[in-house]
């Protein structure tokens, strides 16, 4: 895995050239161990959400879930890190999630804990 990978993907998505299941399709997944996968995404992504910044409760999150796409679940072109709060917002928002991978910054509202 070398940053270019992901760079590229991300230059795909950004263009609109290739979605990214096309990107991988292109590819030859990569497989390796669930820790590697987790140390390799958070290295890359420098330990920080790479939607709103955070470094506190860091979540690799999948592009294409483990459902959709099981041959790319250990493949870190297929993840970044994201915070929980990012994480949980856009597994109910896949809209947005589907936007922050094509170059937008989602604006995730503050969870509202109650009184
Ligand atoms: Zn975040």
């Amino acid at each position: 895995m070398t940053s270019q990978d992901y760079q590229q993907l991300l230059a795909n998505l950004q263009a609109g050239s290739k979605t990214a299941e096309e990107t991988f399709d292109s590819e030859t997944p990569i497989t390796m161990p669930v820790s590697q996968f987790h140390i390799t995404v958070l290295r890359r992504d420098e330990c920080a959400c790479q939607n709103c910044g955070s470094t506190l409760h860091l979540d690799v999150a999948h592009i294409l879930s483990r459902a959709q796409r099981p041959d790319l679940a250990t493949d870190p072109r297929n993840a970044v890190t994201l915070c929980r709060k990012c994480h949980l917002w856009f597994h109910t928002h896949r809209h947005d999630f589907d936007l922050f991978c094509e170059g937008h910054r989602v604006e995730i509202p503050p969870i509202d804990d109650g009184p």
